[in-house]
């Protein structure tokens, strides 16, 4: 049975204290982590999960709270032995972007001798990509990053997540929320548009436009924790927090 696992939950700013995105697909042939937030292995310590064990990362977009963990973990598997080599998926850019946050945060560590290679693969809209246990399928999301944001749709264990990351509303959502399991949606303000991000109301308008029973919504500022905690169970809807699993 294929889980989906809240690592991390939050929005860029540690609202409510919840770490930045990173969810973990498990129960294939290998677990695939989606998004992999700066705080990500602090979320892996907090949660018991080995950053050994995770072989495959695919990212949405490349800012810091969804991409700016991975220089941690490589990192970490350079000073812990680590063996098996990582891949990493994300836009056009992803490579180039990675050395250079790497050479930022740790001067050196780009080019360090390892036991382990780093391998990325550029992901490109419309084109679907075997990625290690998966089949990842991209859309062009309206989120700027300096480099193409992707909303993803990615077939795990003979189930399939669709993945907002973080967005605008664009009618391109819905190819990859069609006929999927799950989709987990950025819900990161109330109502109040803020651009190149989802407002809730925007998510709950479009709900019957979705085509997938259940969605999960993430990414949330403090106003919109403040509203999960008051409002009534919404048909439809469930909002993440971190170590929510789900069966995906
Ligand atoms: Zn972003
Ligand atoms: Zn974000």
């Amino acid at each position: 049975m294929a889980t989906l696992r809240f690592l991390g939950s939050g929005d860029a700013f540690a609202s409510g204290g919840r770490f930045q995105a990173c969810v973990l697909l498990e129960g294939g042939p290998a677990p695939l982590m989606v998004d992999c937030g700066a705080t990500s292995l602090h979320a892996m310590a907090r949660a018991g999960v080995d950053p050994g064990s995770i072989g495959h990362i695919v990212v949405s977009h490349l800012h810091g709270d969804h991409f700016g963990g991975i220089p941690f973990i490589v990192l970490h598997g350079q000073f812990n032995r680590r063996q098996q080599d990582l891949h990493i998926a994300g836009p056009v850019g992803t490579g180039e972007r990675l050395v250079r946050a790497m050479e930022v945060l740790f001067p050196g560590s780009a080019t360090a001798t390892r036991r382990f290679a780093v391998h990325v693969t550029e992901l490109v809209p419309g084109e679907p990509a075997p990625f290690g246990p998966a089949v990842v399928h991209a859309v062009e999301a309206d989120h700027a990053s300096g480099a193409p944001s992707l909303a993803l749709r990615i077939d795990y264990a003979g189930r399939s997540l669709a993945y907002s990351g973080d967005t605008a509303w664009t009618d391109a959502l819905l190819d990859v929320t069609s006929g999927a399991d799950l989709f987990v949606c950025e819900g990161y303000v109330r109502e109040r548009r803020v651009p190149f991000h989802l407002a809730f109301e925007t998510v709950r308008e479009n709900l019957p436009r979705i085509g997938c029973a259940r969605v999960v919504v993430t990414h949330m500022n403090a106003e919109m924790l403040a509203f999960t905690a008051e409002t009534a169970p919404i048909s439809g809807i469930m909002f993440a927090h971190d170590g929510l699993v789900l069966d995906l």
